[in-house]
């Protein structure tokens, strides 16, 4: 199996001859993984800051995940969320036992784009409203449904009116003024994320979510957070509200949740959850027991092994030695726990594709010029270094206007979760 040239691998060439077509896949085929590296089929290792997109937040292949989905999988596979189940109710209580206090009601489902749905459906039913507002730059999944309230025009219109934002305003992330004035006695709820990733790895200010909080409370609308990305300690918190003080009406999850099975969620209030009628919303793979294992040891693991706080301490080291890199090409260094972003003032794709290729170094765009890091948490502070020396190797080696590096940057459009 293994061979010299990638290209040769019978894996990679049915998969590019069979899948969609929709990805931007890079020319190599990964086997294997285990805590924050990742090896290809040839043996070459990495150092992997993608992380499924920020799922393998306590490592890949986290042995007490592996054991739980072992176990599981040779007692029970499926059981639809009308028979109750042990490893369910476990799994339940282990996430409400970590939720902001107060969202005590959860949908399960099976991604994050599927949690958005729910989260709009169960706004609509509990407001009685169907208006929503949403941000610029905000990302919040790729179902017409959810891409209603995603930002980026290249996601929506090749869908036409099939995506369906006539009831969605969108204002600008941060700016309290513009969101007082879009919420009003029609809006079924606010849709945030505490850090935008997908838009740039962008921070809120506490003022604007404590804003979001108060507003929305005064209009009777939702205050709905989408914590796909930023849950389960990727912030340096269990969630990333947490940081702000906020408790929200609803809160999206998905991502790391269950350790890297498929896996999403919808937390809501009681008096959220009360008016959904009976039958009004369902999955057939929700709740299902394998994810449900993989969610409980993936929680405690999170727990026992202090991971907010991992991400917290490695995240302060990583931005700081990111911040010491001395170059021009450099124009912000900005991020919360282990979800970092590095804007350049050029298309961040050639330093992508170089940290990859030469450096086997895994990392993601997060808008044409952020280089976007999402390590697992367990990632070693010696591997930081080197993500790091590696990274400011490739800023003074690459030339973005010539050769590959000015291909890649043609077709870095692609490049998105
Ligand atoms: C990834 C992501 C989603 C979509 O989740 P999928 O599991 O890819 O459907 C939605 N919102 C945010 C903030 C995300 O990062």
């Amino acid at each position: 199996m293994t061979t010299t040239n990638t290209n040769a691998s019978k894996w990679l060439g049915a998969e590019m001859r069979y899948d969609s077509g929709v990805y931007n896949k890079h020319q190599v085929v990964m086997v294997r993984g285990q805590g924050a590296t990742v090896w290809d089929e040839q043996g070459r290792a990495y150092i992997d800051c993608v992380a499924g997109y920020g799922v393998a937040n306590i490592g890949h292949s986290h042995p007490d995940v592996v054991k739980a989905i072992q176990e599981q999988a040779a007692r029970l596979i499926v059981m639809p969320q009308t028979l109750p189940n042990d490893k369910r109710a476990e799994f339940l209580t282990e996430l409400v036992g970590v939720l902001p206090q107060g969202l005590d009601r959860v949908f399960l489902c099976n991604s994050g784009t599927e949690a958005m749905e729910a989260a709009k459906k169960f706004a609509i039913t509990a407001t009685g409203r169907q208006r929503f507002v949403s941000m610029r730059r905000g990302f919040s999944g790729r179902s017409l449904g959810a891409l209603a309230f995603t930002w980026e025009p290249k996601y929506r219109e090749p869908f036409g009116e099939a995506v369906d934002n006539k009831n969605v305003d969108f204002v600008t992330y941060g700016n309290i003024e513009e969101l007082r004035a879009a919420i009003t006695d029609q809006t079924a709820a606010v849709i945030l994320e505490p850090v935008q990733g997908e838009g740039g790895v962008r921070p809120a200010s506490p003022e604007f979510i404590q804003a979001a909080r108060e507003l929305t409370r005064e209009k009777g609308a939702l205050l709905i957070l989408d914590e796909i990305q930023t849950g389960f300690c990727r912030t340096g918190k269990m969630f990333a509200s947490e940081h702000f003080g906020v408790v929200p009406d609803g809160m999206t999850l998905a991502k790391a949740m269950a350790g890297g099975m498929p896996i999403g969620a919808f937390a809501m209030t009681q008096e959220v959850a009360d008016r959904m009628p009976s039958g009004g919303h369902g999955t057939t793979f929700g709740g299902n027991p394998l994810a449900m294992a993989a969610g409980v040891a993936a929680i405690r693991a999170m727990k026992n092994e202090g991971m907010a706080e991992q991400a917290r301490e490695k995240g302060a080291y990583f931005m700081e030695k990111l911040r010491a890199i001395n170059s021009p090409k450099i124009r912000e260094v900005r991020g919360m726990g282990l979800m970092i972003g590095v804007e350049l003032k050029e298309k961040s794709a050639p330093y992508i594709s170089a940290l990859e290729h030469e450096e086997s170094v895994l990392t993601l765009a997060a808008t044409p010029l952020v280089v976007r890091f999402l390590p697992p948490v367990t990632i070693s502070r010696e591997q930081i270094d080197q993500v790091v020396a590696a990274f400011e190797r490739v800023l003074n080696s690459v030339n973005p206007r010539e050769g590959r590096a000015a291909e890649l940057a043609a077709r870095e459009d692609k490049q998105t979760e």
